[in-house]
């Protein structure tokens, strides 16, 4: 029987960290790291991110100042609020809640961000330095996956590594930052022929279709790690695309949904605005 990834567990001591900077600031009577959350419209999962992000930045003594826009405004105008934010020294990180509404050339948006404050690591210049291997934020979702399995102290160096799933949120940057860390990396998609077979042969397997429950016991090999980044809605509750009955009986460690990548996402998005103010001031 494999061991459970406690996502909320290693959240809980990144938070502490992030908790103690701050109280330390302003003891100090340094300012806040500050960041600014924009969402246009009204989409509910959008409200549903932004209103938990604001909730966990609150608590750790981070300021979160929350924008919200009528659906129908111009490109031109939430590009102009975007550069003004970029020109406030107050404001250390900016995000921008996606799907925006059809009228928004979204890429445009994105990228009219300002790199050094692109938290959410978006922007393609931030993306292009990822790939590049300069400094820059880690995107969270991918940070995450890194984040759990150096919890358990593997070395990934050599490691067979499968990723199923290749987009640019969460597949790629994810194979990416395995390949950072000198792991041999598979990336499979829907095209990816003998499926079975290849991620068979992973020592670590991370997957992120977005298709509950898919990869069951007969995806894995004896003592694998297994990581599920996946969060599909089935009947009201939130369910990955990892078998987790019938993995763990197989794998190693296996990451939990809900309580594993997910509980860690949001904590190291705000770090990230914390990293942000400590490169400002070098
Ligand atoms: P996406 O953009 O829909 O990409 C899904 C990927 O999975 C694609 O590359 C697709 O292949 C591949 N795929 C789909 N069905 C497959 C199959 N049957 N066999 C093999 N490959 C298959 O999804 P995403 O944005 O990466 O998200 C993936 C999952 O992670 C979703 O459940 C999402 O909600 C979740 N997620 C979680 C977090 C978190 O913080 N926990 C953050 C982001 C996303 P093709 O490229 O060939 O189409």
């Amino acid at each position: 029987m494999g061991q459970v990834i406690n996502g909320k567990e290693i959240a809980i001591n990144i938070k502490e960290e992030i908790k103690s900077y701050v109280l330390k600031r302003s003891e100090d009577g340094k300012n806040i790291p500050k960041i600014a959350s924009i969402l246009v419209g009204n989409d509910g999962g959008s409200i549903y991110y932004m209103n938990n992000q604001e909730k966990v930045a609150r608590s750790l003594g981070l300021l979160f100042n929350k924008i919200v826009l009528e659906s129908n405004i111009k490109e031109e105008e939430l590009i102009d609020l975007i550069e003004e934010l970029n020109k406030d020294n107050e404001v250390q990180g900016i995000i921008l809640q996606v799907p925006m509404p059809k009228h928004i050339n979204e890429n445009r948006v994105i990228n009219a961000i300002c790199p050094n404050k692109d938290i959410d690591c978006l922007t393609t210049e931030s993306q292009g330095r990822l790939y590049m291997g300069v400094e820059g934020f880690l995107p969270c979702t991918p940070n995450s996956v890194i984040t759990l399995l150096r919890s358990l102290n593997v070395n990934l160096e050599g490691k067979e590594v499968v990723v199923l799933g290749r987009s640019n949120v969460v597949g790629k940057p994810v194979a990416q930052l395995l390949l950072n860390e000198n792991a041999t990396v598979t990336i499979c998609h829907s095209r990816t022929k003998n499926l079975k077979e290849v991620c068979k042969r992973a020592d670590i397997l991370v997957v992120a279709i977005g298709r509950p429950k898919f990869v069951d016991d007969s995806y894995v090999k004896d003592g694998a790690i297994v990581i599920d980044v996946g969060t599909s809605s089935v009947e009201g509750k939130i369910t990955g695309d990892v078998d987790f009955e019938k993995v763990i009986n197989k794998a190693a460690f296996v990451t939990p949904v809900p309580g594993g990548v997910g509980a860690l996402t949001t904590t190291l998005l705000l770090k990230n605005v914390c990293e942000a103010l400590k490169k400002n001031e070098d």
